[in-house]
């Protein structure tokens, strides 16, 4: 059986959000999402984040820019004990149309592909409308945290978007989902303990 795996928004979910961050000082992680990606991790989930990234089709940052910031989100998790599987980014603006941005999937698609796992078997947690919306055409259990853009929910820019789950921040979401896994059939909640 292979691993399975969590799939994170960036901005908003684990780090503050920043209208089009692009700067590394502004690299700062939300109050619980070390912890709570800990607590994933020790469930033996994987983790691959998958953000868009519109700074570098606006011409705001570069893509030498925008992996010194995600050095520093790694740096920073590094410090709190965690490790992330893969971070991917789409760079183009929403006019560009293209398929990794978004709620589009191509980009957990690929990370799917390269990391051997089933998206629609795990879980898609985010602060946005595109977090849920792609979650939900994967088939994943979706998550919406209220930090970053989520702060408002139910409110009106959030309010079309129906998750599956709504929790406080990503350590209510990594506490969910513990209470999930372990409500698996006794068989699956064994062999991933044995894993
Ligand atoms: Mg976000
Ligand atoms: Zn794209």
């Amino acid at each position: 059986m292979s691993r399975r795996f969590v799939l994170l928004d960036r901005d908003g979910t684990i780090n503050v959000h920043r209208h089009h961050l692009s700067r590394v000082e502004h690299m700062e992680l939300l109050p619980g999402a070390a912890s709570g990606l800990r607590t994933l991790r020790g469930l033996g989930l994987g983790l691959v984040v998958i953000t868009n990234q519109s700074v570098i089709g606006r011409g705001i940052l570069d893509e030498a820019g925008l992996a010194a910031i995600n050095r520093r989100l790694a740096d920073l998790l590094a410090a709190e004990g965690v490790a992330l599987d893969g971070i991917y980014h789409c760079p183009h603006t929403p006019d560009e149309g293209c398929a990794c941005r978004k709620p589009g999937t191509a980009l957990a698609e690929r990370a799917a592909a390269q990391h051997g796992f089933e998206p629609g078997a795990g879980y898609m947690i985010g602060d946005s409308v595109c977090d849920i919306e792609m979650g939900a055409r994967l088939g994943a259990t979706t998550i919406l945290v209220r930090t970053g853009l989520g702060a408002g929910y139910p409110g009106p820019d959030i309010a079309p978007v129906r998750p599956d789950h709504v929790v406080d921040d990503l350590a209510g979401a990594a506490r969910l989902i513990a209470r999930l896994e372990a409500a698996r059939t006794p068989e699956t909640h064994a062999r991933s303990l044995t894993a």
